[in-house]
């Protein structure tokens, strides 16, 4: 390996892992306002205290005090030095390590993307072999073109053993195709998983292989397997079709998301392109935060049935979460995605697509539908159900929208309906609320803290102004330096606090500042002036108080020099309150 790892690689990892993501493979999160929130696996604990904040990119434990960004949570969780836990995200985010003193990167997952690939290709030109009659002529029955199956990469995998074979004659370990989910175990050998199926090649944003998904040709039963979870499959945060999709994504600035592959390649034959597809689960938290990377104008496009229509309530939810306020669209009954684009034109598709309607007015029309609201208790299970997915909706403007539109069918007064929805968002979930803030001995340098956190900058400001000489504890001191140290070093993008050789102290101290904090750079900007004052205003009181127990002690000429002096401190004091009050 060679020197230290670049900053511009450690930034760009830090940009693209998903904290939440990382975290949650080794703590169950739930989402707890703008936090994710579970149980603290540096501590033994029965009530959760260990928060993630998705957008500051750090943890922290109230709790033991534990905190940092995704690589410390690396360090700290699995052991590993802080390079390692860079190579470990880069390679999982698809990001190219550079070192700052040249050197030769590794990757340690390369043979496992090395053996996908060979499989895809082996399964691809099975395909086209005589052996792959019964999955062309499957592929034919659905109206998939050859130009289709080759655009992603389409396979077959016969009875015969084939890839077992084709893994022999390269001379690989076949225990390592059993790993990679190729292969199960048979007898004293093995054999292929998936043997009398159609392979669709699942792949990451790079298009790299992670996995595959078998859509058996005949009535076989399940009539889908995937690859089982791996290091590389992930079924919760993968995209089927994604790398295809992306400059379509891209230019349209809209993404859709169906639930099935044969959807996808129905709509790509009839030239829609920026679609994306969940692998066999249902819309995840982390798929929505990838969508919401893409493009905020996502259009769920799923079955025209009943359960299609559940599906796409339920991917409201994560979505909702994300910061993304879907939009729906569903076929005429009894069809699916993929039956609707090969009965439509292409013209009439790209009409119906671009006319897709919110989701939370569709939720809207079929809820007023399902109850009689003719009657009390008809309009009552309305408003309540309605409440309930008014909850997911945090942008004010769109709740008060929709607010007045649950209103206006109910017959009741809005504000009524705010009442039942709740305070604001996600924190009336169950399992939501607020990050705590147990006995704070100072807030205010706590508060200061926060600001200079989210905009490092502002410490600049703050080293200049004296702040430092306010601050009583020695890690708030130390913090304030080293922000005003990392905001000097700045080359315009945003800075980020928690770097790799924060003392202790200070990575505590300010990931719990990061987590508690939800305000952008601006607002602390804009606030930054009043806690400032907050702090002068609590020094002056200080030393008020100290002056007046010292005078009380005095006699003669020193206590009338320490009268004086109390004087001018408390005029001080009121001096910096009417500031305060004037602001
Ligand atoms: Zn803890």
């Amino acid at each position: 390996m060679g020197g230290r790892i670049s900053e511009s690689t450690i930034r760009e990892v830090r940009d693209r892992a998903d904290i939440v993501e990382v975290v949650s493979e080794t703590v169950p999160l739930s989402r707890a306002g703008a936090s994710f929130r579970g149980l603290c696996p540096f501590h033994r604990e029965k009530t959760p205290s260990f928060f993630v904040h998705p957008a500051r990119q750090a943890f922290k434990c109230f709790g033991c005090g534990e905190g940092g960004s995704v690589f410390h949570f690396l360090m700290k969780a699995r052991n590993l030095s802080f390079a390692d836990s860079i190579e470990e995200l880069a390679e999982r985010y698809g990001v190219a390590v550079r070192y700052e003193g040249g050197g030769v990167p590794s990757r340690p997952k390369d043979d496992l993307y090395a053996m996908l690939r060979l499989a895809a290709d082996t399964y691809r030109e099975l395909l086209g072999s005589p052996a792959g009659k019964p999955g062309r002529e499957f592929l034919r029955r659905r109206g998939v073109t050859p130009e289709a199956e080759r655009e992603f990469g389409l396979g077959w995998c016969g009875t015969g053993g084939e890839l077992v074979s084709a893994l022999k004659r390269k001379g690989i370990d076949l225990a390592r195709g059993e790993a990679a989910g190729l292969l199960l175990p048979s007898g004293p050998g093995y054999r292929d998983r998936f043997r009398g199926r159609v392979l669709f090649p699942i792949s990451d944003a790079r298009g790299r292989i992670c996995g595959f998904g078998g859509r058996a040709a005949d009535d076989a039963v399940p009539k889908y397997l995937n690859s089982p979870e791996s290091e590389l499959y992930r079924k919760s945060s993968l995209l089927y079709g994604l790398f295809q999709a992306l400059p379509a994504i891209r230019s349209e600035g809209r993404v859709l998301v169906v639930e099935g592959y044969m959807d996808l390649i129905g709509l790509w034959q009839k030239g829609v392109r920026g679609v994306v597809a969940t692998c066999g689960t249902s819309l995840t938290e982390s798929h929505a935060r990838t969508l919401k990377r893409l493009s905020e104008n996502v259009v769920l496009f799923y079955d025209g049935d009943v359960a299609g229509k559940k599906a796409a309530v339920r991917s409201g939810g994560p979505l909702y979460a994300a910061g993304v306020s879907p939009k729906a669209l569903f076929p005429p009954k009894g069809m699916d995605p993929d039956d609707w684009a090969k009965a439509a034109s292409p013209e009439e598709l790209a009409r119906r697509i671009a006319g897709a309607v919110p989701l939370m007015e569709s939720i809207e029309r079929g809820a007023s539908r399902k109850y009689d609201l003719a009657t009390i208790s008809g309009k009552l299970s309305y408003v309540q159900l309605m409440a309930k997915y008014l909850r997911w909706v945090t942008d004010p403007a769109e709740r008060e929208l929709y607010a007045q539109r649950v209103a206006q069918t109910s017959g009741l007064p809005v504000e009524t309906i705010h009442r039942q929805v709740g305070p604001s968002g996600t924190e009336s979930l169950p399992g939501g609320g607020a990050p705590p803030r147990i006995n704070d001995p100072r807030p205010e340098e706590s508060n200061l803290l926060r600001l200079l956190a989210v905009d490092p900058s502002l410490a600049v400001a703050a080293r200049r102004d004296g702040v430092g000489d306010l601050l009583s504890g020695e890690d708030a001191r130390e913090a304030l330096a080293i922000l005003a140290s990392i905001a000097e070093r700045a080359t315009g993008e945003a800075e980020f606090p928690l770097g790799e050789d924060l003392p202790d102290g200070v990575r505590k101290l300010l990931s719990a500042e990061l987590v508690l904090a939800d305000i952008t750079p601006d607002e602390a900007r804009r606030r930054y002036p009043g806690a400032v004052l907050s702090l002068r205003i609590r020094r002056a009181r200080l030393e008020t108080e100290e002056l007046q127990g010292k005078v009380k002690g005095a006699t003669g000429e020193e206590a009338s020099l320490l009268f004086d002096r109390v004087v001018a401190a408390k005029r001080e004091l009121e001096r910096l309150e009417s500031e305060r009050r004037s602001r």
